[in-house]
């Protein structure tokens, strides 16, 4: 007899990319920065720690000083954001705010495999609809009846964003809350900031993960209206982001200047690496992310180019899932990481069968 709630009992658990301690790995599987965050982080962390103090209290629990400095970044009320443990809690928190048992979460796949796992946990109905096969949102899913709707844009593995236009649309055509998860947004053109002031339901997830390299501290903002986060708030841990989290974040929102040179060297050696790929005979579809979601040229498997990699020491993400497995998921890393990637490929086509 199982101790576990049913629901619980029946799932599946999320399976995060792989974390392997390798010397000399290029790791390019799971989306992180390649560049260090702001020295500012770590000159700031020094300085909290140097007694100690920080540390025996307990930490803000609502985050005031961030929140703040989040808000007039992102040009709404403090009352509008509420800072979490990466934007992972995000999703669980909007999860458990705004879905019951039995009702309906909506999404289209394939986008971040955390969905289905959350809506499990929560005892949701699993909405599932199809992408297009472009990578577009379905029309379905403007359609559905669901009290919350889940979008990635840009999207996870694609790399496609969702015009704002059309998450305008969405937000219009839909009762219950859509949340626009940001992660990937500051490697993009756009972001649907503007639609939190526009709708009520409008919901967004950023991070600080990616575009502020900080994914080992665990930073995530929700931002939408004041209804929404005070929901959030209800039903968050009181002390959900540590200390020292919250002081890394507030310093590397204050180096813009580092936050902009780094995105912009990723968005170059983005160019370029989709442009060599193109070369070397792979699909690449045009990434508004931090990575590329490429097909192996003729002759080659995805299975097999993400064998063939690993072989040399080079890590990307394949996954099994018939909707994708023709496909690899490369994060852009350094240039030097660029080449090395170019040159093993290089290496792979040669030697196919
Ligand atoms: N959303 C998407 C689409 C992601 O790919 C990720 C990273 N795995 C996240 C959210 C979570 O990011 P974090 O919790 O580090 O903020």
């Amino acid at each position: 007899m199982s101790h576990l709630r049913p629901n619980i009992a029946r799932m599946h658990a999320y399976v995060p990319g792989e974390q392997p301690k390798v010397p000399g790995l290029i790791k390019l599987n799971t989306n992180e920065n390649p560049y260090p965050p702001s020295p500012r982080v770590a000159a700031s962390l020094r300085d909290a720690v140097r007694d100690g103090s920080p540390l025996r209290l307990y930490p803000d629990p609502i985050c005031s000083e961030l929140c703040a400095k989040a808000a007039a970044l992102y040009g709404v009320k403090p009352d509008q954001v509420l800072v979490a443990n990466g934007s992972d809690e995000v999703l669980t928190l909007a999860l458990r705010a705004f879905v019951g048992e039995g009702q309906r979460v909506a999404y289209a796949m394939p986008s971040y495999s955390l969905y289905p796992v959350l809506a499990d946990i929560q005892g949701a109905k699993k909405v599932e609809l199809a992408m297009n096969p472009d990578f577009t949102l379905p029309e379905r899913l403007f359609r559905e009846r669901a009290p919350l709707k889940l979008v990635t844009s840009p999207n996870a593995p694609s790399g496609v964003a969702v015009p704002t236009a059309t998450l305008d649309r969405l937000c219009a055509a839909s009762r219950g809350v859509v949340l626009i998860d940001e992660a990937y947004v500051d490697f993009a053109g756009d972001n649907a900031l503007r639609l939190v002031k526009k709708h009520r339901n409008a919901l967004i997830a950023r991070t600080l993960s990616k575009s502020y390299s900080l994914a080992g501290m665990r930073i995530g903002f929700a931002i939408g209206h004041r209804a929404l986060i005070e929901g959030l708030m209800k039903v968050k841990d009181s002390y959900n982001v540590n200390c020292l989290s919250q002081v890394a974040a507030l310093a590397a929102l204050a180096d813009q200047e580092h936050f902009r040179q780094n995105v912009a060297r990723i968005k170059a050696t983005r160019a370029r690496l989709s442009r060599e790929l193109f070369g070397l005979g792979l699909g690449v579809l045009p990434s508004a992310a931090n990575f590329v979601f490429a097909r192996p040229p003729a002759g080659l498997t995805a299975r097999r180019l993400y064998t063939e990699l690993r072989a040399r020491n080079i890590l990307v993400r394949w996954w099994s899932d018939p909707r994708v497995r023709n496909r690899v998921r490369v994060t852009i890393g350094t240039d030097d990481e660029t080449d090395k990637l170019l040159a093993a490929i290089r290496d792979i086509r040669a030697k196919r069968p």
